[in-house]
């Protein structure tokens, strides 16, 4: 059986983009077809300005979150990152096969760096080697697919090459991952600022549904949405890009595809109306299944103490062997 493996930071409240992105895959496809490792990846929450009870909650939500998607852990191991050691001694290694060139390469760090320099801010070592420590995440467990937004597509073609290189110059120790992408929204765009993607941790709060959003919120942000000059409803990502992004969001929550949709509606009041009700539908199960796991967060902490138990027996032996090839003397 092939192993997947995919993660989300706790660096805000999930949104609109995690779940059609990432998310609603990991339920739907890979935790029925694969042996599926979802992990809240809160090491990488770590590498940017950070409130440490902020992280600690947002974990927690996070788990949460990801069994009200629909995750089962009788079907998929759901862990935390900073559970299970081998992530951070894998990723040491994975380091001495880097170069730092290939790290200022990242569109990602480029800018997030950008982003922190502007706010006065200065540029945390481990935002450069995050994509290293990504790359352990995955490799550490034999990884055949990655399921993730496009904006991802850059670190896990870089954990292509280093799993390589490592194989190249130490013997055989990983498998070469690949990465996969739905193929309608995979890259949701800011309703405020349709060039950029829509991200958990960016500023432009109106312009993200979060998945927690009452059913109003997400009325007001998506009848508020930032769409373009013209006045006909067509599908073209460059030169209508709010009114493309609205018609994926809306062919990503009922399974239709942007291009038909696009000759349905006549206006974009009416696109937004049908938008905002097909968001609101997708977000309902979540939602309520969110509220009745809230009332038992003990059932929540245990299936990530047993996820973090069955992953770190998963990721060991694959570790193990890649400080030896690599020249370490065993422990014992
Ligand atoms: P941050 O702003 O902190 O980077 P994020 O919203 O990008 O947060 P991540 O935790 O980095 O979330 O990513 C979790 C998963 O969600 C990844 O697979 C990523 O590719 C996917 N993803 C994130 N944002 C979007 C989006 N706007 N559209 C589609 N997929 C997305
Ligand atoms: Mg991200």
């Amino acid at each position: 059986m092939k192993r997947v493996f995919s993660g989300v930071k706790p660096t805000g409240h999930l949104t609109l983009g995690n779940y059609i992105g990432a998310m609603r895959r990991w339920v739907t496809v890979d935790q029925h077809q694969a042996d599926a490792l979802f992990c809240i990846v809160d090491l990488h929450a770590l590498t940017v300005e950070h409130d440490p009870a902020r992280v600690c909650r947002l974990s927690r939500q996070a788990g949460t979150l990801l069994l009200a998607a629909g995750l089962d852990p009788e079907l998929c191991t759901v862990f935390v990152q900073s559970h299970v050691d081998e992530h951070a001694r894998l990723s040491y290694l994975l380091e001495c096969v880097a170069t730092d060139g290939e790290m200022r390469r990242m569109i990602q760090y480029r800018e997030k760096a950008a982003l922190e320099r502007g706010r006065g801010g200065s540029v945390r070592l481990s935002l450069l080697t995050y994509p290293v420590l990504m790359a352990a995440d995955i490799l550490a467990y034999g990884t055949d697919e990655v399921p993730v937004g496009d904006d991802q597509a850059q670190h896990v073609e870089l954990t292509r090459d280093l799993a390589v290189r490592f194989n190249q110059r130490y013997g055989h120790a990983f498998v070469v991952p690949r990465a996969t992408h739905p193929e309608v929204g995979a890259r949701v765009m800011n309703l405020q600022d349709p060039t950029s993607k829509m991200g958990k941790s960016d500023d432009v709060g109106p312009g993200i549904v979060y998945l927690l959003d009452e059913p109003d919120v997400v009325r007001k942000k998506v009848m508020r949405a930032v769409t373009d000059s013209g006045q006909d409803v067509v599908y073209d990502r460059e030169a209508r890009p709010g009114v493309a992004n609205l018609l994926e969001i809306l062919a990503a929550c009922t399974g239709g595809n942007p291009e038909g949709l696009s000759g349905v509606y006549e206006s974009y009041g009416a696109l937004k109306k049908d938008t905002a009700e097909a968001v609101i539908e997708v977000l309902r199960p979540v939602q309520q299944r969110h509220k009745e796991l809230c009332t038992d967060p003990g059932y929540v902490e245990g299936v990530l103490r047993d996820g973090a138990e069955r992953a770190r027996a998963m990721a060991r032996p694959t570790v193990d062997a890649a400080y030896r090839a690599i020249g370490l003397l065993p422990a014992a």
